[in-house]
């Protein structure tokens, strides 16, 4: 990503400095230090300053590191980060300090009130990163294209591999192994694969059960790619499918698409939610669905909005959200299915090239 496109962000947030008067903002949640410096470390902290200016905080490690990566000046710290940020602060005059209050721990905020400097105010700042992260730029779209295009490649590999008497352990290993071959960094999440009633389970971890013929089996993985998470669900099953498996499979798939046709600008994320619940009613499964519609994702793999019930977002172009309705029955299994789309200025474009019918074996 280019250098300016940090500043460019940097500049968007300090933007907001003078509404909410802070002079200065400490960032310390890793996915917004990244966002804003271009830091893939665990270890860093920016001191975000008007103009789009910023001094960015990290240990000796990653000093090479941070040097290739980072667009704004660099202190190398021995020891506790904050405060060498506060001692910077205290240079630079800054009297309100503005500070991530979602993501600091009790012990960084308690050593953020020691080292403020006498006359100095602490401001708790709410979500003002995470707001401009849910609008991707064209970089960023790109990125999340390719991290879904590895994501389905992996599927699709693993896939052919698929046959009763493999453990979920087995298949899960398969698609996490097909992913790094593919070019991710890494799985954005730990790989779902449930099989049989154990699909009724929404967040089932692999297990040592293994898949047997007549069973539904539910994957469900994502990549991160360049920093990018994709999410994707899919159903395969063993067999020939009956009529109870099919029809569910068609109501499902129906609310999927449905939601998906409501994607555009300016409706809310609850009003795509309802498109899928309404179909999901119509076909008696309303309440088999114990979750929301969907997602945004982007450096993290669940960011803002949530495609949920009472959420009253606005969607925007450049969004980038997941649209996943299922339906869970206990006792004899679940169906998903799991796209990730983007917001275009007209409706949404689907990412996720792989196929969406049942995929028998
Ligand atoms: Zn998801
Ligand atoms: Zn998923």
């Amino acid at each position: 990503m280019a250098a300016d496109e940090f500043r460019l962000r940097r500049e968007r947030l300090s933007a907001e400095f003078g509404t909410h008067k802070v002079d200065a903002l400490a960032v310390s949640s890793a996915p917004n230090v990244r966002y804003l410096t271009g830091f893939t470390g665990s270890n860093g902290l920016l001191l975000a300053l008007p103009g789009g200016d910023g001094v960015f905080f990290t240990d000796p490690r990653y000093r090479i590191q941070s040097q290739q990566e980072v667009s704004c000046p660099v202190k190398v710290a021995t020891g506790p980060l904050l405060p060498q940020l506060m001692t910077a602060a205290r240079r630079l005059r800054v009297r309100r300090l503005g500070f991530e209050a979602a993501h600091l721990s009790c012990m960084l905020g308690d050593a953020l009130r020691k080292e403020l400097p006498l006359g100095a105010t602490l401001v708790p700042v709410n979500g003002w990163i995470e707001q401009q992260r849910m609008t991707k730029s064209a970089t960023e779209i790109a990125a999340i294209r390719r991290s879904v295009e590895t994501n389905s490649a992996a599927f699709e590999q693993a896939a052919r591999h698929v046959r009763a008497g493999m453990r979920e352990f087995d298949l899960a290993a398969e698609l996490d192994y097909r992913m790094r071959r593919a070019g991710a960094e890494s799985t954005a999440f730990e790989t779902i694969v449930a099989t049989g009633a154990r699909s009724a389970l929404p967040h089932a971890r692999p297990s040592d059960a293994r898949l047997a013929a007549g069973d539904l089996v539910v994957v469900d993985m994502g990549a991160v790619q360049g920093g990018y998470c994709s999410d994707m669900t899919r159903m395969l099953f063993l067999g020939s499918p009956g009529t109870k498996v099919k029809r569910m499979y068609r109501t499902v798939l129906e609310a999927q698409l449905a939601a998906i046709d409501a994607v555009r600008p300016g409706v809310t994320a609850m009003y795509v939610d309802r498109a899928a619940r309404q179909v999901l009613k119509a076909g008696k499964l309303d309440k088999a669905f114990v979750h929301s519609t969907g997602h945004g994702l982007g450096l993290e793999i669940h960011e803002p909005p949530r495609v949920g019930k009472r959420e009253k977002t606005r969607l925007e172009p450049g969004m980038a959200i997941t649209i996943e309705p299922g339906a869970y029955l206990e006792g004899f299994g679940g169906i998903r299915i799991e796209d990730t789309v983007v917001v275009t200025e007209s409706g949404c474009e689907i990412l996720t090239p792989t196929p969406k019918e049942l995929r028998v074996i």
